[in-house]
């Protein structure tokens, strides 16, 4: 369901009055309260908004790559933001205290390993490409091919900051609302499999029970028990991102982690809770609810 979810989230990014509804066995429903996915203010003016032609150049020009090539500039607008994000994570991650306990009294007796929580689409691996290759119309089917194809490069400064904190003794934890069937193909984008783009990522760390530290979403029926009671008054017992996420760091955090830093590209990734503090990367292209 969170491909569908996703489709549907990216779709009503270039449509102003579309529905609430909810894909059931190939059928359509709508739900008890069709409501727009995103809310936003009504311009009553043409001119309150930006002309969609002009905003997607202002787009391009801000990923430094005014023709539109699919490849962003290095030293462009979004690189440099996405950096300074990733360095501030860098900063806060460094203030913590010793995440090994072994320079800090205070930590001293406590069992937490702290960890931090990254997002992947625009938050570790920058797709840019595929939104250009799409126009911007999310498909689910062009970009599983872009997903196994692993062709997306790593978002600027966030290996070297995922690398210093893997040093550092953080677990390194990926939470993803990509499906469990692209979970070999997104571990191998991230690090290091020989096929397409190899991000240089760490490994996720195996946690303290067994699982290993990429989180992707798994289907409806395979959810676990965490899965299943949060995300109970969802719409079809499918979990929202915000829950699904959420309930995703608890159930870490009840392993035994301090999730000291959660990165993500989309305010959903970071509501809810259960993360000393968030890290927004910065992503112009699709809003997901
Ligand atoms: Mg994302």
């Amino acid at each position: 369901m969170s491909l569908r979810t996703r489709r549907l989230s990216r779709r009503t990014t270039l449509v102003t009055a579309a529905l609430a509804v909810t894909l059931v066995g190939g059928g359509v429903a709508y739900a008890a309260t069709a409501q727009p996915a995103i809310k936003t203010s009504t311009p009553r003016h043409a001119d309150q908004v930006t002309n969609i032609d002009v905003l997607r150049q202002q787009i391009r020009n801000y990923y430094g790559d005014p023709l539109g090539t699919g490849t962003f500039a290095p030293d462009g607008s979004y690189a440099k933001e996405a950096s300074g994000v990733a360095k501030a994570g860098t900063r806060w991650l460094a203030a913590v205290q010793d995440p090994r306990g072994q320079k800090h009294g205070s930590t001293k007796g406590t069992k937490k390993t702290k960890a931090i929580v990254m997002d992947v689409d625009d938050t570790t691996l920058t797709t840019w490409n595929y939104e250009l290759a799409s126009n911007w119309a999310y498909n689910p089917t062009t970009n599983a091919q872009f997903v196994t194809d692993q062709r997306f490069p790593a978002t600027p400064g966030m290996v070297e900051m995922a690398t210093k904190a893997a040093k550092a003794g953080y677990a390194i934890v990926f939470l993803t609302g990509r499906p469990a069937a692209q979970e070999a193909a997104t571990l191998g984008n991230l690090t290091a499999d020989g096929v397409g783009v190899d991000a240089g990522y760490p490994a996720p760390t195996t946690l303290s029970d067994g699982e290993d530290g990429l989180f992707t979403k798994p289907a409806v029926a395979d959810y676990p028990d965490y899965l299943k009671a949060a995300c109970a008054e969802d719409p079809n017992g499918s979990c929202t991102t915000i829950h699904y996420k959420s309930a995703t760091r608890a159930h870490i955090e009840s392993l035994g982690y301090d999730i000291v830093a959660s990165f993500g590209d989309q305010y959903s990734d970071l509501k809810g809770g259960y993360a000393d503090r968030t890290f927004k990367l910065p992503n112009p292209n699709y809003y997901l609810p």
